[in-house]
């Protein structure tokens, strides 16, 4: 039987772990399908508060596992299928193996969306991609495309001009989500082109793997065919709360919702991080939650201790 299952390694999760650890809770920590999360995925990290001249992404996490384990927290890999959470002790249930458990903390964070095209998904690793980081090297010399008008498609724009030759930013308004000063480092780089108010009506593949896009303007509904290697999408992402279905509180668009902090509606459960939160989707946000639920679950622990 566990004190505390940990239902995810990103940001939150790994917080939850270090907090829960010290408590002395040994709390099993379940990787999910991205270990580390998104921070994992992401270079340059300069607004952490501690790092003056900031980290990388996956430097951070790496540390924030080190000392969760150094405290005791144990790490399993796998991803949750399945969870029980009518009655106490809970069942987690991550590839062959089940987990008892006296409270649970859902850090699954949330994924990067697809655009939703045909071919679009046997494309990733053959010049689509959701990640700058893993993938950018690959497109040494290249052309490449990222699609999104968010803070992430500047970021990765900006980014994958190290190694490309030519970013093509593809974006369906002509107003961006981004921060100022985001969108104006991408207009500064002589390297990204602006393509806006497009759509990507296809990507063109025949022979397998990626040589170009075929867009829309969205005002005068001319096609414009672009030749590249690389698209990297860049749109947002959903929540990792499938297995949670009907069974914790959610709103419409899959976000676990939080009672008074990390509290569910379930005594015994806690959530932290992306996964509850389209908000701030911070790094030091979710870290935040993460103490939060730890906390709460040491709490609840004290006070049930059946
Ligand atoms: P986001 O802010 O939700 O932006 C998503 C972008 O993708 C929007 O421009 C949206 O267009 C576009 N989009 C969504 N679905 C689309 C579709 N089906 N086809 C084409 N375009 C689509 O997501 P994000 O950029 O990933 O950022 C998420 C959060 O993380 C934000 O709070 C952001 O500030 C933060 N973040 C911060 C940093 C940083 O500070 N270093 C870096 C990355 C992310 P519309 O605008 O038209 O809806």
């Amino acid at each position: 039987m566990q004190n505390v299952v940990i239902i995810g390694s990103g940001c939150a999760g790994l917080t939850a772990a270090i907090y829960a650890a010290r408590a002395n809770l040994k709390p099993i920590v379940l990787d999910g399908h991205e270990p580390g999360g998104q921070l994992s995925l992401t270079t340059h990290v300069e607004n952490f508060p501690g790092f003056p001249d900031g980290i990388m992404g996956p430097e951070l996490i790496e540390n924030m596992r080190k000392q969760a384990q150094k405290f005791g927290a144990e790490f399993k890999a796998g991803a949750v299928t399945e969870v029980d959470l009518t009655q106490r002790p809970f069942k987690v249930v991550a590839g062959k193996e089940t987990f008892e458990t006296r409270t649970v903390i859902a850090a699954a964070g949330a994924s990067a969306r697809l655009l939703g095209l045909p071919g679009e998904r046997e494309l990733i690793g053959h010049g689509v991609s959701t990640c700058a980081t893993c993938d950018g090297y690959f497109f040494r010399g290249k052309p490449i495309a990222v699609v999104g008008g968010g803070d992430s498609a500047m970021e990765e724009a900006n980014f994958l001009s190290r190694y490309a030759s030519k970013v093509y930013l593809v974006h369906r308004r002509n107003e961006f989500r981004a921060s100022k000063i985001m969108i104006d480092r991408a207009k500064a780089n002589e390297k990204v082109e602006f393509v806006t108010p497009y759509t990507v009506d296809e990507i063109l593949a025949p022979k397998g793997h990626v040589e170009g896009v075929c867009l829309r303007n969205l005002q005068t509904k001319e096609a414009r065919e672009i030749e590249l290697e690389g698209v990297f999408v860049a749109i947002g992402h959903d929540p990792n709360s499938t297995v949670f279905k009907g069974k914790l509180d959610m709103d419409s668009n899959g976000y676990l919702v939080a009672k008074h902090g990390s509290l569910t509606s379930i005594p015994g459960v806690f959530i932290a991080g992306d996964i509850q939160d389209h908000r701030y989707r911070q790094a030091v946000t979710a870290a935040g939650s993460g103490c939060m639920a730890a906390i709460d679950a040491e709490k609840f622990l004290e006070e049930h201790k059946d």
